[in-house]
């Protein structure tokens, strides 16, 4: 979409949410049920596409591709009419008498953009939020899933008019194009340097904006856990889409003592989980394209494998690989590993996990394994991330209850259920006051000066 036309579009769009028609909440809810039945519909080519882009195995499509969707737009249309109320608020006796009340009130209109690690899911989820709260969207997919990309444009089409949402497909330039549009609110999901270059587009009109970005999540095994637990979901966790998840383990933290036993588990559980055929595994995931299959290659260059490490570039497939302990200075350690590789390092006590972890910026997620309580309590009162698990990974991504995002470099707000109607509606205060009491004190001339010094009193 050239610049021109992106200005039409927004103008419709402006016009439509000025027109008032999305404060009717029936017709927002309609909406939402029109969108459900419409990916009902497309559910199979949802499926297809999604494992055209990087054969993403249809259960994990239907499970935190459709699923959390469905669960989310369920939970939009039983709680929108509650969320929506004014709420009311106790008034300040200062100004007695009169009602308080906080309105939500939609931003107008709205830009996401998307990645591609869960094409469907990470587009649609902020639409619904964004819709259900009466804001118009533009949605920009990523250009590196280009057929999820094209069903997302035709459900999208299908369900609203230009005018109340549309899909902008494109890569760098249109996205840049968008961002120099004047928008009202922007959700962006995506790595930290693009996030960065998210905030300074868009800083020259100080639209408000929610980050969801990356970063390096720790997973400490501790000499306390349940290690064949723990060895199960740590494999599922992070060898879940071959690894491109935004909150699966970057790097395991493991008590020396335990290193041995632990790897062997690690080791036993991927074979158990693809039974030792990762190649041509219908049940994990490919690469998403050769720029990144060759960044991750790289990766493994000169490090010391434990597990795995094969690769083949026509298939763009890597298998779930376990490293030993990278220099921390290694490409492997500079950035996100977002694939299938997996460093192993052991620690003695406390202070020495605790370092290793301070050396990189907050993370999104962070994972204990530990039946010891204070040993959870420490890790979790030491360190500073985004969300986080005990004795799992990933799920807490499940709970629509739980707010979703980063802190620091990894993410700025959150969302999920009703912190996504949060997200996407900005509170409104109004006070209402009544007109048969009417003190004068505040009123010039001020002749009250004294009886107001010793009113004060009170809070001095
Ligand atoms: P990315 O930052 O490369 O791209 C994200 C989007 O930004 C795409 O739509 C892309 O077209 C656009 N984009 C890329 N460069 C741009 C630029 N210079 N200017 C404007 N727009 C630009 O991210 P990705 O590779 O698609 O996704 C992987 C990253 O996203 C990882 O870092 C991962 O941790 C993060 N992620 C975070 C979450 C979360 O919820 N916190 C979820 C999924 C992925």
């Amino acid at each position: 979409m050239t610049t021109e036309e992106i200005s039409q579009k927004l103008k419709a769009q402006d016009e439509f949410f000025k027109s008032k028609q999305l404060d009717d909440l029936d017709f927002r809810i309609e909406k939402l049920k029109a969108l459900k039945s419409e990916m009902k519909t497309q559910e199979k080519a949802i499926i297809e596409a999604i494992y055209k882009d990087f054969r993403k195995p249809e259960f994990e499509v239907l499970s935190n591709e459709l699923f959390v969707i469905y669960k989310e737009l369920n939970l939009f249309i039983r709680c929108l009419k509650s969320w929506q109320k004014p709420k009311s608020v106790s008034s300040a006796w200062l100004n007695f008498p009169s009602k308080d009340k906080i309105y939500r009130v939609a931003w107008g209109k709205v830009l996401v953009i998307a990645p591609w690690n869960y094409p469907f899911q990470l587009s649609i989820t902020p639409l619904i939020g964004a819709i259900a709260c009466g804001n118009t969207v533009v949605l920009k997919p990523s250009e590196y899933a280009p057929n999820t990309a094209d069903i997302l444009e035709k459900i999208i089409e299908n369900v609203f008019d230009h005018k109340h949402a549309l899909v902008c497909q494109g890569a760098v330039e249109t996205s840049k194009n968008l961002l120099n549009q004047k928008w009202d609110y922007v959700f962006f999901t995506g790595s930290v340097p693009v996030g960065r270059i998210v905030s300074q587009a868009i800083a020259e009109n100080m639209t408000p904006h929610t980050l969801e970005l990356g970063g390096k999540n720790p997973c400490i095994v501790d000499e306390t856990a349940n290690l064949e637990v723990a060895a199960k979901r740590i494999c599922w966790g992070k060898f879940l889409n071959a690894g491109q998840t935004c909150i699966a383990p970057d790097y395991l933290l493991i008590h020396s003592s335990l290193k041995t036993e632990f790897v062997k588990k690690l080791i036993d559980t991927l074979k158990t989980f693809y039974q030792s055929n990762f190649e041509n595994n219908p049940d994990y995931a490919g690469i998403i394209s050769q720029k990144h299959f060759d960044r991750l290659v790289e990766f493994l260059k000169n490090e010391k494998l434990i597990f795995g490490g094969e690769s083949n570039a026509e298939l763009l497939h890597i298998s779930p690989t376990l490293v030993d302990a990278p220099d921390f200075d290694s490409k492997i350690m500079e950035e996100e590993i977002f694939g299938p590789i997996l460093p192993i390092y052991t620690y003695e006590n406390f202070e020495e996990m605790s370092e290793i972890i301070k050396r990189f910026d907050k993370p999104l997620s962070l994972y204990v394994f530990s039946t010891n309580k204070s040993n959870i309590e420490k890790v979790n009162h030491e360190f500073d991330f985004g969300g986080g698990v005990i004795n799992d990974c990933i799920v807490h991504f499940v709970n629509d209850k739980l707010p979703f995002g980063g802190v620091g470099s990894s993410g700025l707000g959150n969302y999920h259920g009703k912190h996504s109607f949060e997200t996407f509606t900005r509170q409104k205060s109004i006070v209402h006051r009544k007109n048969w009491l009417d003190i004068p004190v505040k009123y010039p001339p001020y002749n009250q000066v004294k009886l107001f010094k010793k009113f004060m009193n009170f809070f001095r």
